[in-house]
């Protein structure tokens, strides 16, 4: 009788595991911040590259890359598992980063890639403070709104205000979140910019503590923004690919921490609403 019940014991003990383990599984996961450089040859091969993605369990990417190369191929690549949504990027060399907000042929390689009729948005572009106010920078914000292109721009938060000043109708996501902008004034601005702001997550300091427990302050935040809120890699160096997995890893780990509704939003829900995409709310 006693070995039935300890039996038993150890049988539930070993279902509830496997539960917890299916419940992780299925949560899929939006990478909202992929490159796929290639100078000149990329770190993973496509195949690599899929094989990662399957491990992780993406179900979708933003994807960009410098030169555009690497997006081309991954957007060609169709894997019925994955949905690639790609974005421009406005650079063709590592050191267009420093210059691109002055440089009009810049624009004239958006174009070229906007006529190839698959692209979502523009970035991810570095830009910080009043070198936003580049009549050029103006000139891609009001192009992208034209054409309902997201922008992917890694900015501080005096550059984020001037690119909706250039244009209020342009619909931008925050690369890192501002990095360590407060979490209260993270608030205030996803407050003034519905419908116009949404915060990707990646490198973004503060979300858990050293123990791996969500702080308090962004626990409430997700609990009032749960839709405004994407995970990337940002693989823009090859120890990030290399990274991949403890990457997410570590976002599952917090998201595990959320109500189940506010995890699979941040995890795939919000991205695949904003590029109408189906699939969860
Ligand atoms: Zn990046």
């Amino acid at each position: 009788m006693k070995t039935r019940s300890l039996w038993l014991t150890l049988f539930a003990a070993a279902t509830i595991a496997l539960a917890g383990a299916r419940a992780q599984e299925r949560l899929e996961i939006f990478d909202a911040h992929l490159h796929y450089n290639q100078e000149p040859n990329p770190f993973y091969s496509l195949d690599q590259v899929r094989d990662v993605f399957r491990r992780n369990g993406i179900i979708g990417i933003i994807a960009n890359s410098r030169p555009n190369k690497g997006t081309h191929q991954l957007t060609d690549a169709k894997w019925p598992e994955l949905k690639v949504v790609p974005f421009i990027r406005p650079y063709r060399v590592r050191n267009d980063i420093q210059t691109w907000f002055n440089d009009p042929t810049i624009l004239e390689l958006i174009k070229e890639e906007y006529s190839r009729g698959v692209y979502r948005g523009v970035g991810e572009f570095h830009i910080y403070g009043k070198a936003a106010e580049s009549e050029w920078v103006k000139t891609i914000v009001d192009f992208a709104v034209e054409r309902q292109l997201y922008l992917h721009a890694h900015c501080d938060e005096e550059a984020l205000l001037i690119l909706f000043r250039h244009n209020p109708k342009a619909r931008i996501i925050w690369a890192h979140t501002g990095f360590s902008v407060p979490p209260a004034r993270v608030a205030e601005l996803l407050d003034q910019h519905k419908d116009a702001l949404w915060g990707e997550l990646s490198y973004r300091g503060g979300i858990a503590g050293s123990d791996g427990k969500l702080t308090r302050e962004w626990r409430d935040l997700f609990e009032r923004y749960s839709d405004r809120f994407l995970l990337g890699s940002d693989t823009w160096i090859n120890e990030r690919w290399f990274g991949y997995d403890t990457i997410f890893k570590e976002y599952r780990s917090w998201l595990a921490q959320l109500p189940p509704e506010q995890a699979r939003r941040i995890a795939s829900g919000n991205a695949l609403r904003l590029f109408d995409l189906g699939g969860a709310k």
